[in-house]
């Protein structure tokens, strides 16, 4: 069994529309599945669509969440709750094209492989500053953690063996993209069009992506804690020059460094110590909400047809 996964918040113009279209396309092909449409605190009707779905259709299974949480706690809480023998990650808003769904299935059904990934040939309809600034983020984290994320989205089957791998990762901040490449396995590519949005609108706003970035950064590499370091050297090495300058000058005579020479090196120093600790901080505040261990999402209900009728007894 296949079970696709759906990630819904504020989407109650696309929730009847996806699953009946990934339905009809999943049935076409013979293929037995679930769709598990993981409710993220909606604000409008789509948990009431949901769960009326999941109600009339053995093959939709509604999991609501008690408040937002975010797309990557909704992923993985549709990663606990699915049973299929592999799990497909889609967007609601099908920009992501669920042929393409058919083409990963057969990928992985005929060949020893256990993660098909999706990658982006081209990024849609995307401001470019978004454009400029994605790219720049994923060139830095490929680069830092030695894992190959560019153009790399959510729009992913794993086997049953890569899916129960991360629900056994234990910490609470997660960057899906990143731990299903880093646990491994063998990868094949597919790569397709990322669609417009037909139906509202995205969920991202700057500070969204912005705390997206620190947390996929600090959650990836440590390597902004390196930089800190290498910063810490050359001003020593910088520091220790200009002493050798002044004492020079001060022995054949010359009149030593300035007053204002004395202030804007007093300026940089503070700085890039101010820089570094708010490095360190980002890094603070992330064990300290992992120490915490409070869990990555709380559920108010789960409804599957087939556990309601054997509740009723039918
Ligand atoms: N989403 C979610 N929780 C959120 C934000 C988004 O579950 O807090 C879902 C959303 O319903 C959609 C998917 O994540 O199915 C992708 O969101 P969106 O289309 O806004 O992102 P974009 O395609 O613009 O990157
Ligand atoms: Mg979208």
């Amino acid at each position: 069994m296949l079970s696709i996964i759906i990630p819904s918040y504020n989407e109650e113009g696309n929730v009847a529309k996806c699953a009946s279209v990934v339905s009809k396309l999943l049935s076409e092909n013979g293929i037995d599945y679930e769709l598990v449409f993981v409710n993220d605190g909606s604000k409008d009707r789509t948990w009431d669509i949901i769960s009326n779905l999941a109600r009339n259709d053995e093959h939709i299974v509604g999991v609501n969440f008690s408040r937002n949480f975010g797309k990557e706690s909704a992923i993985f809480a549709g990663l606990e709750t699915a049973k299929g023998d592999a799990c497909v990650l889609l967007d609601c808003d099908l920009q992501f094209p669920p042929e393409v769904i058919i083409e990963m299935y057969n990928i992985w059904k005929n060949n020893d492989v256990d993660i098909v990934e999706g990658r982006k040939n081209s990024r849609g309809k995307e401001n470019p500053v978004y454009k400029f600034f994605s790219l720049w983020f994923y060139k830095m984290i490929n680069k830092s953690s030695g894992l190959d994320m560019e153009a790399a989205s959510d729009f992913k089957l794993l086997d049953r063996a890569v899916v129960d791998s991360l629900n056994a990762m234990p910490e609470r901040l997660t960057f899906f993209r990143a731990m299903s490449s880093w646990v491994g396995y063998k990868t094949e590519r597919v790569y397709f069009d990322v669609a417009d949005r037909e139906i509202g609108e995205s969920k991202w706003s700057v500070k969204g992506l912005f705390k997206f970035a620190i947390n996929s950064i600090t959650s990836f590499t440590s390597a902004p804690l390196q930089i800190v370091t290498v910063c810490g050297v050359i001003t020593f090495i910088f520091s220790v020059i200009l002493g050798l300058h002044t004492l020079i000058k001060k022995l054949i005579g010359a009149s030593a460094v300035g007053f204002s020479t004395v202030i804007i090196l007093q300026l940089l120093t503070s700085s890039i110590i101010m820089f570094s600790l708010g490095i360190i901080g980002f890094y603070l505040s992330k064990i300290y909400e992992e120490i915490k261990q409070r869990p990555r999402y709380i559920i108010r209900d789960i409804i599957r047809k087939d556990d309601e009728e054997k509740k009723n007894g039918k």
